[in-house]
């Protein structure tokens, strides 16, 4: 039986293709491969009819930020061909659910998390990316500059979790280009302990193309693609 998925969201193929079309052009600017990508599509408060949309258009990973609706979509969605990717600020006790439905955790921001993740039984590991917080406020997401390199060993000794990179949230108060600068240089240091852990999640709706500009390899890219999110209840 044919999917009534996209039916439902007539405008979706279009956007996703002007984003497909949109990271084309910015690898060609930036002299980069467009295989080097991979594009997450966030859905976060979106209903799972939406992702089975994306699917059916071929998305392969998407990207949620609150772990309740996450393992709920993810329980409904099982039987898709999904890779799940938590972006969003993740409480110490609900590690172990989300380490469950999760290929990737991308906000992984303080060793006691790590700590929660590590499963010694898990045959599985998760790819993570270790967070960075690119303000001086500490009440953003994301580990200081200063802790990226304890942090990102705790990740390395924990074998139920493979180092990716880094992951970080363009600031609104300065322009993202500079900002993705410093996360490049952070990843730098991230490589000089672990030259494998070469990705760098970086990039939404407004600021993909800089991101790519700075050597972004996972882009996380939301209204852009899914329109506007519902009202945040
Ligand atoms: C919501 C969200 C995104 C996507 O944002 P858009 O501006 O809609 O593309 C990316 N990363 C994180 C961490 C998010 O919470």
């Amino acid at each position: 039986m044919a999917s009534e998925a996209p039916a439902l969201y007539p405008d979706l193929n279009a956007r996703l293709q002007a984003v497909r079309a949109g990271i084309v052009d910015a690898c060609e600017r930036a002299s980069r491969e467009v295989d080097d990508i991979t594009l997450i599509v966030v859905t976060k408060f979106h209903p799972a009819s939406l992702v089975e949309a994306l699917s059916t258009l071929g998305v392969r990973d998407v990207g949620e930020n609150r772990h309740q609706e996450a393992q709920t979509k993810a329980e409904e969605l099982a039987r898709l061909d999904l890779n799940w990717h938590f972006i969003g600020q993740l409480q110490t006790k609900k590690a172990r659910q989300a380490a469950r439905y999760s290929s990737a955790i991308h906000s992984i921001d303080r060793e006691r998390l790590v700590d929660a993740l590590a499963d010694p039984e898990s045959e599985r590991q998760i790819d993570a990316f270790v967070q960075i917080n690119l303000t001086d406020d500490p009440g953003r997401g994301g580990v200081a500059p200063a802790g990226i390199e304890s942090l990102a060993e705790k990740v390395l000794e924990t074998p139920s979790l493979r180092l990716r990179g880094v992951m970080s949230v363009a600031p609104l108060e300065e322009p993202a280009a500079a900002a993705f600068e410093r996360l490049a240089g952070y990843s730098e240091r991230v490589r000089a302990l672990a030259p494998e852990a070469s990705a760098i999640s970086a990039g939404m709706t407004h600021d993909y193309a800089e991101a790519i500009a700075a050597g972004a390899t996972h882009l996380r890219i939301g209204s852009a693609i899914t329109g506007n999110r519902p009202e945040h209840r």
